[in-house]
């Protein structure tokens, strides 16, 4: 029995750790010769591990750096067959999920140092690099300046109000924004009772408040994660619950139709018997069709409503560093936060979401607590920001340097590059569906975003999906979308974007699917 654990040494680490280097590069050189897909069974990655843990470590042996070459040959052997590979060129599914040189050696930095960012004295650096790797993402994104950490909408001299934070993903996103739009109305509703007791001397109105029921308001295209957030901030009761989460119909086009969200606020939310509206949340570039709702006409219908109004721009948002698409947000200053994932579509790695809000202190309200262990001097002081007060968890890993990484490797205008491309491929398979006519087009492109069906019976666009997936070439994923009587019917995603996809990955899935057509029709 050992009397101390046996860590690698520096120098051990050095040399596994220049072979783990290898073995990532080696992976990325070769991903597409993989299978997209995995053609594991369920249960195949657990019959190749073992059923317990060693009892005797590789770190006991002699070399442990050369005894390391069986967990080289594990990893090939019983990992890399259990992956779908989302880094392949030909991987078209759901949305991509960058990963990228800089923003890997920005992960490794992170595991390397090895910090807890839950507060400001934990480390500084971890704290004012994020600070500012959100700053310039706004800018990046031309997001208005209310966003930003040295936004002060009470006035100069009043603390800031704006901010971003980096959260692990978009749902988490959706779950603060949620826990702060309740954390407003409440605020907002103790300070409407303390007015009318000093204005009438009168009290009890109070009680009002003990007891509400809350919705929530999305559209039929919003992501599941709406739902799952008010769920989890115990806000609506089930997946099913429609009296506390209201889902407003989409139009033509797969956007949050503008009369009926008015309709359903003038009939619902005038009745003191329902649910109280607390927040929407607007998607821009839904996870179906990548349609994009329109923010100047929710926030119309909401003005004067205190609902707070949080954009979920998990994909798209990204390609608002390039100005031409940032009409896509216009009227954004109106929304109370939003969010944007550069692990799906610029190049950083999963996980970072960026979340912005306006107004800090309803999600600092709602999620500060301070017990006696985490007081510090800095802190007291209110002159740093301790983002454990911003998410949901007390701990954080330093996830702003890989966003440092991929900005000063990539800059703005490789990043710009890395967009437009996947625009421009998604144009070209556009046109190949509208010219072939075994194909329809059922929405417009969105972004780096082809949706269409096989012409002929239903169920052959989820054949053709499942042949291509099958040959292990390519990878696509569905989704569903209104027919001619309304009926849901499947549709095919085409999502463009991946860090290695070129012009010759996207001209030979359209002839996979073309094969697959001709020989399924
Ligand atoms: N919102 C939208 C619009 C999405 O497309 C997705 C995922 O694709 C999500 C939210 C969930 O993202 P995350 O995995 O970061 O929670």
């Amino acid at each position: 029995m050992p009397d101390h654990a046996p860590h690698l040494s520096p120098d051990e680490f050095r040399v596994l750790g220049h072979r783990m280097v290898d073995f990532v590069a080696d992976y990325m050189g070769s991903v597409s010769m993989w299978p997209v897909k995995s053609q594991d069974n369920p249960g195949d990655v657990l019959t190749r591990l073992p059923e317990s843990p060693p009892e005797v470590g590789l770190g006991a042996s002699e070399s442990p750096a050369d005894a390391w070459g069986e967990v080289f040959d594990d990893l090939t052997r019983i990992i890399l067959p259990g992956l779908t590979h989302w880094q392949h060129p030909a991987f078209f599914g759901y949305f991509p999920c960058n990963a990228s040189g800089p923003a890997i050696l920005g992960e490794l930095l992170s595991a390397g140092l090895g910090v807890q960012g839950m507060l400001w004295q934990t480390s500084p650096a971890c704290t004012e690099l994020e600070m500012r790797m959100l700053d310039w993402m706004a800018e990046a994104f031309g997001l208005p300046a209310c966003f930003r950490s040295d936004a002060r909408d009470n006035g100069p001299d009043a603390p800031p109000t704006g901010g971003g934070v980096i959260q692990g993903s978009a749902s988490e996103a959706t779950l603060v924004a949620l826990i702060a739009a309740r954390q407003r109305w409440r605020r907002l509703q103790h300070e409407r009772v303390r007015a009318h007791e000093n204005n009438t001397g009168e009290i009890g109105l109070a009680v009002e408040a003990v007891g509400r029921q809350f919705a929530v308001i999305c559209s039929e295209g919003a992501h599941s994660s709406v739902i799952k957030a008010a769920m989890m901030a115990g806000i609506a009761e089930g997946p099913d619950d429609d009296e506390r989460v209201w889902q407003i119909a989409t139009d033509s086009r797969g956007r949050m139709d503008i009369a009926h969200l008015r309709s359903v606020l003038e009939e619902r939310a005038a009745d003191p018997a329902r649910p109280t509206p607390i927040a929407c949340v607007a998607t821009v570039g839904t996870t179906g069709v990548g349609a994009v709702d329109n923010i100047a006409e929710i926030a119309a219908v909401l003005r004067g409503s205190n609902i707070w109004l949080h954009i979920d721009a998990a994909w798209a948002g990204s390609a608002m560093v390039c100005p031409e698409y940032r009409a896509m947000i216009a009227s954004i200053e109106r929304a109370d936060s939003v969010c944007i994932n550069p692990h799906k579509w610029l190049l950083t790695n999963f996980d970072c979401d960026l979340f912005w809000t306006r107004s800090r202190h309803d999600l600092t309200d709602a999620m500060s607590i301070t017990p006696e262990y985490l007081r510090n001097e800095a802190s007291e002081s209110g002159t740093v920001t301790d983002y454990r007060d911003w998410q949901l968890p007390l701990g954080r890993r330093f996830r702003s340097l890989k966003l440092w990484f991929v900005l000063r490797h990539y800059g703005l205008d490789g990043l710009r590059a890395h967009i437009r491309e996947g625009v421009r491929l998604a144009e070209m398979v556009e046109r190949f569906v509208k010219y072939d006519d075994r194909f329809e087009l059922v929405v417009p492109r969105s972004l780096s975003l082809v949706c269409f069906r096989v012409v002929g019976p239903d169920d052959l666009t989820t054949r053709v999906i499942d042949r291509v997936n099958a040959t292990g070439k390519a990878f696509l994923s569905h989704a569903t979308w209104p027919g001619p009587g309304g009926a849901p019917r499947p549709i095919a995603r085409l999502a463009i974007g991946g860090t290695h996809t070129r012009e010759e990955h996207v001209r030979a899935v359209w002839i996979l699917i073309q094969q697959a057509t001709d020989e399924l029709r």
